[in-house]
């Protein structure tokens, strides 16, 4: 993780992106140190530890050879190997992504001391599809609606599934406030055509932005959206220094 930040700069969320419509993403945070100093290996305290997201995307027009068995861990990640040498160019980001990729666990650890809650998921290859509200049948209301990915799965690009799920959330919670018996349905009603409305253009957006990266564009389309990602992400880190220093002003005099 220390040379991936070194090469793609210091950012809990990067992109990188390849010339063929194809691009990875690595999320990742420090394990608090007091949750290092329990490692069980005495020679790595020193180390920084890291939890890491890996995900790798590519157009499924490429996948049109490809047999392989999308639950099997082992298989899927020496696939995604595979791709990442035959897609991207032969440059130091693709050897961090290459040795990030090795480190993946290929199987589920047996070990509930260092796991003792049930949160790992083994590494799975799934098609990524999104589904725009507004193109389901329109269904009758009744006492049972939808919210969330139930009703418009959003493509993960823009990071905003949770977010609209949590709107809808909000907007079911204040078309139900002044409920009663006899208007129950019109509530449910008036919320799933704002739900439908809000959420139908987040996901032609985010389907908008897939379609534009998952497009090829060379090595220096590569590397031109690289920069303006970057530039894009110094702005975001600028605005989070702001606010964290606002923040520490504000408690400091109150
Ligand atoms: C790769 C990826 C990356 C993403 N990244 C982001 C991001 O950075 N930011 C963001 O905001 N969003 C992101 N999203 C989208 C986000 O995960 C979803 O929009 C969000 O989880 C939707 O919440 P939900 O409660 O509607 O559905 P879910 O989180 O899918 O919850 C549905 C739950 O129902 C359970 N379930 C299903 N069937 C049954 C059944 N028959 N009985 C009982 N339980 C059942 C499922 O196991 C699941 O736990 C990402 C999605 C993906 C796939």
């Amino acid at each position: 993780m220390d040379r991936c930040i070194k090469v793609a700069g210091n950012s809990i969320v990067q992109l990188n992106f390849g010339p063929n419509g194809d691009w990875g993403f690595v999320a990742f945070r420090l394990i608090p140190i007091e949750q290092e100093t329990n490692y069980k290996n005495e020679n790595d305290h020193h180390e920084p530890h890291y939890r890491t997201i890996l995900f790798y995307t590519y157009p499924t027009k490429l996948d049109d050879q490809i047999k392989i068995d999308d639950n099997d861990t082992a298989s899927v990640i020496e696939h995604v190997k595979q791709m990442i040498r035959k897609l991207r160019p032969e440059c130091e980001m693709t050897d961090v992504l290459l040795e990030l990729w090795d480190l993946a666990p290929k199987t589920i650890p047996n070990d509930p001391e260092n796991f003792p809650f049930k949160n790992y998921y083994p590494t799975k290859r799934r098609k990524l599809q999104d589904i725009d509200p507004s193109s389901v049948d329109p269904w009758t209301s009744s006492r049972v609606t939808l919210l969330g990915d139930a009703a418009h799965a959003v493509n993960p690009i823009n990071g905003s599934g949770t977010n609209v799920a949590i709107e809808d959330a909000d907007s079911l919670s204040q078309a139900l406030i002044n409920h009663s018996s006899e208007n129950l349905i019109s509530c449910i009603q008036e919320y799933e055509k704002e739900m439908l409305k809000r959420t139908s253009k987040e996901v032609s957006s985010s389907r908008s932005f897939a379609l534009y990266l998952s497009s090829p564009v060379g090595y220096f389309g590569m590397i031109t959206r690289q920069s303006t990602f970057k530039v894009v992400q110094f702005f975001y880190q600028l605005s989070a220094l702001n606010h964290g220093l606002r923040s520490k002003f504000y408690s400091l005099i109150h």
